[in-house]
């Protein structure tokens, strides 16, 4: 096993020494504390383990560096004189707080080990020395359960029957109604359990307590939970975890005693307001850990309005000072308030712009600082779906099965299971799956995050189940108390119905109903939310990037465009060939294509379709030629329709039309299909010859166009090129479709792409031929179209030579899709099916080049093809249309070559908009520096 280094500098820092900027040595818990300190805010004394003993422990299979064991000797002394109590004495015991803490905020991932330094002879001390036998034997209760757990591996289940069991004898609910004696029985039970689990005791002596509670806490950093969460987040795995030492204070001594949590904000909504919650007579994990409902905060108010007005005076301060909004844990011990942790809270996206836009506005940060705030994918979450009907009439409101606390906003539908294993292979197999829980453990956090919504029965807003949901945007509803779970029989039941594991469920994280139905659910607008509206004026200012969206339909490009989308980067027009109403029509076109194309060469050479009856000839009058170009009419039609939808909503914007694009297949059923139909038919009497003819012709047109490879087939500008017609059309239809909108006093720029390209001499000459189309359209109805011709750069060879492409082209869209996997040499649905996730996990490629661009093989030849494509074409127009235009780092990437957009789907424009700006920032920083 490999040795580590020694060790150099400090391995221990007292809070007194640290600060807040030292979050990635001391962790973030351990840090704030010590800022706290400094602050002079009542946080109990203590000292902080560096995460690099943590490095180091593991690096050097599992052993404490030297001069640690003296350190922490040292530092116990310290705090045994600071509080004039003994670590390991009986008359005068001092207790401590084994926590764990990593640089980046984990809830719940890790393990923390409470009233550490207590053994039978301690608990009698710890009894008179609080005058409270009753709090006493409780922490020690607690101590050995967690300390089995974490150090001896004893599961937690061993322990809630004894507990209830004995709850039960005694006829109380609650754990701090049970007597001293029945709680040293409990003890006893304990202790015989961890013995017959684990096979030895839970030591004694303090320092043996101390040691192995370290070492557990560092190995907490590796146990499954955690290895997730930071996969999840794309944390890395090599931080380790710090450990903060510090001594307890009693949350458990009585009526004027409790432990909470609170908000400087609502976590949810974003509101300014305090919102917390609060356990009287209870230790910090009850309420972080969510095995009991809490109670409102705004009930100290009452119970102890002094502690409650300090409590939110200190919130206040702590917010103001980090400047952000923060979560913070409490303990009340007999009338005294200490503060525990604070860190930034976690909150949902829409808490997230509403705090950042309203601390922007009360001049706590500036607008920059706002804009930076937010993450760009959390923009796109915050569109969380609701459910597309209101479920306020009879019907819905009888399928309502309860109501519980709403933890999460969104609403979600999905088959309920009640084990993370049950959830994760569900939705493997494509299912949305409601995880439903009694409690929700962070233990759970596989099937949350394989959920798309989560309920608990019990466990408050602020446990960490709730706080982990919120992180992730995934709608969650939490104590709803009526729900009762049979975990054996696998059913609820709630309100007398009974939902069975595999039956459907909605929940809305909003308002907390839950209804044994499934409902189908839908994206807001942004229109609704004001704080977002401003958050995006303020990126828009900045942004240099325009952000466009890809749009198909007159639909998407109404959402794209109050999304504020300023142009369309890419209209698909395959979809348009798919409708059920078209594809007859389109099938025709197809399926006579090939004699068409064969009569027109030997007719009019290259020249244009036919375009009336006379020209045709009797002689093809009843010809596939005549069917070709009655279905192309067709055709035709739905185009120009098409076309005058997409181009009005969006007026004097841009909008860039891709040309037919897919291999002509995909407008054909497979040929499995076509010959089982075939059979099928010729086995029916009653089946005229004509029928059956026609059904051989498809088969066989499919069986002609069927591909080995057809994503590298007969597609883009090289179908165009073997049948014009097509094309042709399509470049009729769309200035049609302008010539008739302009003479309406509609403006518009169309901008025709052609895709696929991989020479010059196909653009030369497809540009040739479409200008002709073009020009012929626009004599004939005395009106000028302000259009370009342009293409899609998306094979490598097109980016290589771009320099040539661009003399012809009047603008390039860089298609990084199609580009990444010819680059790469990968077909997407099979790279990320099979190998994409554990290239990804083993490091060999550092992301998912589908999501985040490339930038040093794909990257590089667009840096090439931008290069050269504008020397040759200063005016040359460049964007990208691939899904990377949602995406921050690669939009950072698209800023920095100097494009001119982005395109993307059109609910990620917002996010697009934020990145761009984001972009913007870094930029003038960098030039400022
Ligand atoms: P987590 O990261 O799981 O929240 P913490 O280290 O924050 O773990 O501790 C768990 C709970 O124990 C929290 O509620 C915390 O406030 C409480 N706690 C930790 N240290 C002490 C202490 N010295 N005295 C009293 N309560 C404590
Ligand atoms: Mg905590
Ligand atoms: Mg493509």
């Amino acid at each position: 096993m490999a040795t580590a280094p020694p060790l150099v500098g400090k391995l221990v820092y007292r809070f007194e020494e640290g600060d807040a900027t030292q979050s990635e040595l001391l962790g973030g818990k351990g840090s704030n504390l010590c800022e706290m300190a400094h602050l002079g805010l009542p946080v109990p004394p203590g000292f902080v383990i560096t995460t690099q003993v943590c490095q180091s422990y593991f690096s050097s299979g599992q052993t404490l560096p030297e001069g640690l064991w003296e350190s922490l000797r040292e530092n116990i002394d310290l705090l045994e004189s600071s509080l004039a109590r003994e670590f390991g004495s009986s008359s005068n015991p001092l207790l401590v707080s084994v926590r764990s803490g990593a640089a980046v905020s984990m809830p719940g991932m890790m393990d923390t080990i409470l009233n550490l330094g207590i053994n039978d002879e301690i608990a009698e001390g710890l009894a008179r020395l609080m005058d409270n036998p009753r709090a006493a034997y409780d922490a020690y209760r607690r101590f050995l359960q967690i300390y089995a757990g974490v150090v001896l591996e004893v599961p937690n289940d061993v322990f809630e029957p004894i507990l209830g069991d004995a709850k039960t004898r005694a006829q109380v609910s609650q754990d701090h109604q049970l007597s001293p004696e029945q709680l040293r029985a409990i003890i006893e039970d304990y202790k015989e359990a961890i013995r017959r689990h684990s096979g030895r005791d839970v030591p004694e002596d303090p320092w043996t307590q101390l040691k192995e509670a370290v070492e557990a806490v560092f190995r907490s950093w590796n146990t499954p939970r955690a290895i997730h969460y930071r996969d999840y987040y794309g944390i890395s795995q090599d931080l380790g975890t710090a450990v903060t030492v510090m001594s307890m204070v009693y949350g458990n001594l009585g009526d004027t005693s409790g432990t909470g949590v609170l908000f400087t904000r609502d976590p949810s909504s974003g509101k300014k307001e305090v919102l917390g919650e609060y356990l009287p007579n209870a230790q910090g994990e009850d309420v972080v850990a969510g095995g009991r409902t809490p109670r409102p905060l705004a009930e100290l108010a009452t119970s102890m309005p002094q502690v409650y007005r300090q409590l939110t005076a200190m919130a206040h301060q702590l917010e103001n000072h980090y400047r952000d909004l923060q979560d913070i844990e409490f303990t009340v011990e007999e009338g005294r308030l200490f503060l525990l942790q604070t860190r930034n809270a976690k909150r949902t996206p829409m808490a997230a712009v509403k705090a950042a836009v309203d601390m922007a506005e009360e001049g706590l940060i500036t607008r920059q600082e706002a804009l930076l705030r937010i993450k760009p994918d959390e923009l796109s979450q915050l569109l969380v779906p609701k459910f597309a009907e209101a479920l306020d009439s009879a019907e819905a409101q009888d399928s309502l099965l309860a109501r519980g606390a709403p933890a999460s906003p969104g609403a979600a539908s999905g088959i309920v299971c009640f084990d993370a294993e049950a959830a994760v292979a569900a939705a493997l197999q494509g299912e949305a799956v409601i995880l439903v829980r009694p409690e929700t453990k962070p233990d759970d956090i596989h099937g949350i995050t394989a959920s798309v919504g989560v309920l608990t029965c019990r466990g408050g807003v602020t446990s960490h189940a709730a706080v982990v949901t919120r992180g992730m945007g995934i709608p969650c509803v939490v104590s709803c108390e009526e729900v009762w779970v049979d975990l054996e029989q696998g059913c609820l039941t709630a309100n007398g119905k009974t939902v069975w594991a595999g039956e459907y469920i909605s929940l809305d994280g909003g308002t907390g109903e839950v209804f044994h139905a499934a409902y189908k659910t839908e994206l807001p607008e942004l229109d609704e939310f004001e704080e977002g509206k401003t958050l995006l004026g303020w990126a828009d200012r900045v942004k240099r990037l325009g952000v466009w969206a890809n749009a198909d339909t007159p639909q998407d490009a109404t959402q794209a465009l109050s999304l504020g989308a300023e142009g369309i980067g890419l209209c698909r027009t395959e979809h348009m060939f798919l409708d059920p109403e078209r594809l007859p029509a389109v099938r025709q076109m197809l399926l006579n294509a090939p004699a068409a194309e064969e009569w027109r060469r030997d007719n009019s050479g290259a020249g244009m379709a036919p375009k009336d009856q006379d020209q045709l000839g009797e002689l093809v009058r009843k010809s596939p030629v005549r069917k070709f170009y009655e279905a192309l009419d067709q055709v035709r039609r739905f185009q120009t329709e098409d076309f005058t939808g997409i181009l009005r909503v969006m007026g004097n914007r841009p909008v860039i039309i891709r040309l037919l694009d897919a291999p002509l297949h995909e407008f054909l059923p497979s040929q499995e299909e076509l010959l089982a139909e075939l059979e099928e038919l010729r086995s029916k009497p009653g089946v005229s010859s004509g029928q059956i003819a026609e059904k051989e012709d498809l088969a066989r047109l499919a069986d002609s166009l069927r591909e080995a490879n057809p994503m590298l087939g007969h597609r883009g500008c090289r179908l165009g090129l073997s049948f014009p017609p097509i094309y042709q059309m399509q470049v009729e239809a769309i200035m049609t479709a302008s010539v008739g909108l302009i003479k309406q006093g509609c403006p518009v720029q169309p901008e025709i792409m052609i895709p696929l390209i991989v020479d010059v001499e196909e653009m030369r000459r497809l540009r040739r031929d479409l200008t002709a189309v073009a020009e012929a359209v626009q004599q004939e109805a005395g009106v000028r179209v302000a259009y370009k011709f342009g293409t899609m750069i998306e094979t490598p060879r097109a980016a290589l030579t771009a320099g040539k492409i661009a003399e012809v082209a009047d603008f390039f869209s860089f298609g990084t899709n199609d580009l990444t996997q010819l680059t790469f040499g990968f077909s997407r649905d099979d790279a990320e099916g099979k190998f994409l996730r554990s290239y990804i996990q083993e490091g060999i490629l550092p992301a998912d080049p589908f999501s985040t661009l490339d930038q040093e093989g794909v990257g590089d030849l667009i840096r090439h093809a931008i290069a050269a494509g504008r020397e040759a074409r200063p005016s040359l127009e460049l964007g990208i249309c691939g899904e990377h235009g949602g995406d921050g780092a690669s939009v950072a990437f698209f800023h920095r070559m100097g494009l001119d957009y982005v395109s993307c789907s059109p609910y990620r424009v917002p996010a697009a908009r934020l990145a761009a700006a984001q972009a913007a920032l870094a930029e003038s920083a960098e030039t400022a520096d």
